[in-house]
């Protein structure tokens, strides 16, 4: 699994992808509430950036991303092809091509805590965390 796709799935990840080439973002937060639960995807659609998250769909076994039934946003609404096209490259074992950034948003992916360690911020998980991550536990 690659860094980008470890960050995304560890439990509460929030990040920003964006494509320098067109200018486009977005941010997206990817939960898991327990960890025999699916990963929840939902997305920012508003100035509120504590609040004004968006439903957008699931990610089943850390495997399969599936657009949600009940999320407001349609199906090739940009935000929800964005992360379809983000989920599939990652998870086919792809790298990000040089145009897509994507940033953490100073949180710990893990446990959502701010992150300050220069290294941390680096790589997205607080000093703990990043020993469970990296030593298999979730
Ligand atoms: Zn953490």
């Amino acid at each position: 699994m690659n860094d980008s796709l470890q960050f995304i799935l560890a439990g509460n990840a929030l990040f920003t992808v964006e494509n320098v080439a067109t200018g486009n973002r977005f941010t997206f937060k990817v939960r898991q509430p327990d960890d025999d639960k699916p990963h929840f995807v939902s997305v920012l659609t508003g100035s509120d950036n504590e609040h004004d998250y968006a439903f957008l769909g699931t990610v089943f076994d850390a495997a399969r991303y599936h657009h949600g039934r009940r999320s407001n946003i349609a199906e090739d609404a940009p935000s929800a092809k964005a992360f379809e096209w983000l989920f599939r490259h990652l998870s086919t074992g792809h790298s990000l091509p040089p145009q897509v950034r994507l940033c953490h948003c100073g949180k710990c992916g893990r446990c959502g805590k701010t992150l300050t360690v220069p290294e941390s911020v680096e790589s997205g998980f607080g000093p703990e965390c990043i020993k469970a991550i990296k030593g298999g536990r979730r």
